[in-house]
């Protein structure tokens, strides 16, 4: 069955672009509605704009969703992986300003404020986009590939020049509470070379090293609390990627594989994905695949004590 929350959950602070302060509101929603933002800042005209892979403005550094009249809502990508892998189907996020606060810099405090609230079953069945031909891009030594597969599995391969990230790989089934357990703390991170100049063009103006990212020097990392995992990079960018291939509209049963690949390269693959003929269905669940969601079975007392725990 499809799910939503089971009551609304507020979340505040400065997105990690723009600067701007929000306040984001989580709201339960009914079946077959889907992800859906609302700029509630916004009074004239159309202010929805649905969480899906056909609003995305693809932009280098966060996943920027845009409706026809031009509303927008930024960095969205750390609370679409939160739903997705609590297996939350439908909501409706409410939000006061252009982008979703960045928090930690990971995803968290998303799943630790909606798993504190649950997760409500919904009276209809879960659709799900099984995956049938491999689909393959590529851009600027980047590749993202999904291939059939009676799961969702992510694999990732990044590499770095910094010592402290170099070849960083990994695989994970995202079975049940997989997200919460092994992903949802890692946090964003970026080289220190790249900071100077994304503060030129506008970009990470609410960055603030060790609080919502970590940053990194050759073999200096700047992260506070230090990492929550040696891999902890590789990890987020997982994150990313279950945030972005969440925007497919309906979970996907498939294979993901990431090599060097960012938020524009996912939703070129998604969109690659929709337009080849006969590469995507969308079919009805039944309980044995239900079994294999994401955050299908996740509760409370599952999730890491660490994260749990949160300020
Ligand atoms: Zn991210």
């Amino acid at each position: 069955m499809q799910n939503t929350l089971k009551a609304s959950v507020t979340f505040e602070g400065a997105g990690l672009h723009s600067g701007q302060p929000a306040r984001m509101v989580l709201k339960p929603a009914a079946a077959d509605h889907g992800i859906r933002f609302k700029r509630t800042d916004i009074a004239l005209g159309n202010s929805v704009i649905p969480a899906r892979w056909d609003y995305v403005e693809r932009t280098a550094l966060c996943t920027r969703l845009v409706n026809a009249a031009g509303v927008s809502v930024s960095t969205v990508e750390h609370v679409m992986a939160a739903l997705a892998g609590c297996g939350v189907h439908n909501a409706l996020i409410e939000i006061d300003g252009p982008e979703v606060p960045i928090l930690d810099g990971s995803s968290a405090l998303f799943v630790r404020g909606i798993m504190q609230k649950g997760v409500r079953r919904l009276s209809a069945p879960v659709q799900v986009l099984q995956v049938l031909k491999e689909v393959s891009v590529e851009k600027d030594g980047a590749k993202a590939t999904i291939l059939p597969c009676d799961r969702l599995m992510i694999e990732f391969h990044i590499d770095f020049a910094e010592q402290a990230i170099g070849r960083q790989s990994k695989t994970l089934d995202l079975r049940n509470g997989a997200f919460a357990r092994e992903l949802c703390d890692s946090r964003t991170f970026c080289r220190r070379a790249d900071v100077e100049a994304m503060q030129a063009n506008g970009l990470a103006l609410g960055g603030v090293p060790g609080e919502n990212a970590v940053v990194f020097d050759g073999e200096e990392v700047e992260s506070g609390e230090g990492l929550r995992h040696s891999d902890e990079p590789v990890r987020h960018k997982m994150l990313d990627a279950l945030g972005d291939l969440a925007l497919a509209g309906a979970p996907l049963m498939g294979r993901y594989i990431g090599e060097r690949a960012g938020h524009a390269l996912t939703n070129t693959l998604l969109r690659a994905l929709f337009a080849t003929p006969g590469a995507v269905r969308l079919v009805e669940c039944d309980a044995a695949m239900v079994a294999r969601l994401p955050g299908q079975g996740l509760v409370w007392g599952e999730i890491p004590a660490a994260i749990r725990k949160v300020a």
